[in-house]
């Protein structure tokens, strides 16, 4: 048996009522704020990413499905939507309009990890980026979108942590600081965290070791070195929280997985989700649309995962399909009945209602059990083309028509 690759899935049909509750929330809360939705290529230039997520992440590092084109060019499958959208602002001269640019998408992405309960090789995200505003409401307004979005899927237990990085010049500072910090204190670090020293000084903030978190606890933060106007951009973000009485805690430790974030970061937990908590995050990225190669304009986003703001929701109730008619036939020797069976289904249809014909040549007793089970409010019975007997489900009353009066006849049962 060929099954799917591993870390991908099926999204069966009853899976998919959740994701449309899901789409339609979004479309509803990010369209009411004037968002409207994009969709880019599922593979980009390998150099997109390498440019616009930045080579030093995990993600460009080890988990890119990358290929040849068959013409010496490496194309990537997409790992994270905003270096696309960068892309199609800059290369759609989408400067030229009003701004700021505010834009949603829904759609899979791709990535080369190691598969658990909500981690996926490909998975889906919901997303927002503002292109062309630097305004710290603009920061606020897309924290209060996720938040409502959450808020309307029920998300259980949802944190939001946020912070500052400051400019990339500052972050550099900070950094040899740090460095600096830890080598002072090497030999009260746990021995991991001291060869990583060099490598990732900030990840020390995450060790679990006594040791480790005494020393951290002293340590530099990156929040009490920003410059004064990122300071101040900060502070005006958290006010606005505030005001829209969105509850968060500064983490002075929030390192996100993109190299290019300027000022404000952000992320959403779940304490229903286990290991993999993280239901969605961004951040500003000033400094992008330039690297990019277009002109200076500061942006912000979000991206928060499908199947993870499913799995921390609760289960919704789904209706089952409405099937307004049945059609069959009584005799299965008679073409005519046949034809006159596929002509009644699809002008039902074109009438607007819900009907299936008999597909699979059932015998007439099997095929009322299938309605019984598909809950079909009426079955219709062609006799021989000219005559149909209309049976309603719910009554088991049963009536003999013309077979060109049993749509009417539903129709005037439905305005009953
Ligand atoms: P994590 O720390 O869990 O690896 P991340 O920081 O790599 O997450 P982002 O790149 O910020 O995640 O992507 C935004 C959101 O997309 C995440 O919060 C998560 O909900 C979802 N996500 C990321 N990677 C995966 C994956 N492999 N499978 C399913 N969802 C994912
Ligand atoms: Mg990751």
């Amino acid at each position: 048996m060929i099954q799917a690759p591993k870390g991908t899935y099926d999204v069966l049909p009853e899976d998919v009522e959740r994701r449309r509750v899901l789409t339609g929330h979004a479309e509803r809360i990010l369209g009411a704020a004037g968002y409207r939705r994009i969709e880019t290529p599922a593979f980009e230039s390998t150099e997109l990413f390498a440019r616009g997520v930045g080579e030093a992440t995990d993600i460009v590092q080890k988990e890119m499905y990358s290929f040849d084109d068959g013409g010496g060019r490496s194309l990537t499958l997409r790992p994270e939507g905003t270096a696309p959208v960068c892309r199609a602002y800059i290369e759609h001269g989408m400067h030229k309009l009003p701004q700021p640019v505010k834009l949603w998408y829904l759609s899979s992405f791709f990535r080369a990890e190691n598969p658990q309960k909500g981690r996926y090789r490909q998975f889906w995200q919901v997303g927002a980026e503002v292109i062309g505003s630097g305004s710290p409401e603009t920061d606020a307004e897309l924290i209060v979108l996720l938040a409502e979005l959450l808020e309307a899927m029920g998300v259980r237990a949802a944190r939001l942590r946020i912070a500052s990085l400051g400019q990339p010049e500052t972050r550099g500072a900070y950094r040899e600081e740090l460095t600096a910090y830890l080598r002072a204190h090497e030999n009260e670090l746990s021995a991991e965290v001291r060869a990583r020293i060099d490598l990732n000084p900030m990840r020390a903030f995450d060790a679990s070791d006594p040791g480790t978190q005494a020393v951290m606890a002293n340590a530099p933060k990156l929040l009490d070195r920003l410059a004064p106007e990122d300071a101040e951009h900060f502070a005006q973000v958290r006010g606005l929280l505030n005001c829209a009485d969105i509850a968060y805690e500064l983490d002075p430790t929030l390192v996100r997985g993109l190299d290019y974030y300027t000022r404000t970061v952000f992320e959403f937990t779940s304490d229903a989700l286990g290991a993999q908590s993280g239901v969605g995050g961004g951040g500003r990225y000033d400094r992008l649309i330039e690297q990019l190669g277009g002109q200076p304009t500061p942006g912000i986003g979000w991206a928060a995962g499908l199947e993870r703001i499913l799995l921390a929701a609760p289960e919704l109730p789904v209706a089952a399909d409405v099937v307004d008619l049945l059609v069959t036939v009584a005799d299965r020797d008679s073409r005519d009945a046949f034809q006159a069976a596929f002509v009644v289904s699809r002008e039902a249809r074109r009438a607007g209602l819900a009907a299936q014909l008999e597909l699979t040549g059932r015998s007439l007793k099997s095929a009322l059990k299938h309605a019984d089970r598909i809950q079909a409010r009426y079955v219709a019975i062609v006799n021989d083309g000219e005559q149909t007997s209309l049976k309603d489900m719910s009554s088991g009353e049963q009536k003999e028509l013309a077979t060109g009066a049993v749509i009417a006849a539903i129709l005037r049962g439905h305005s009953l």
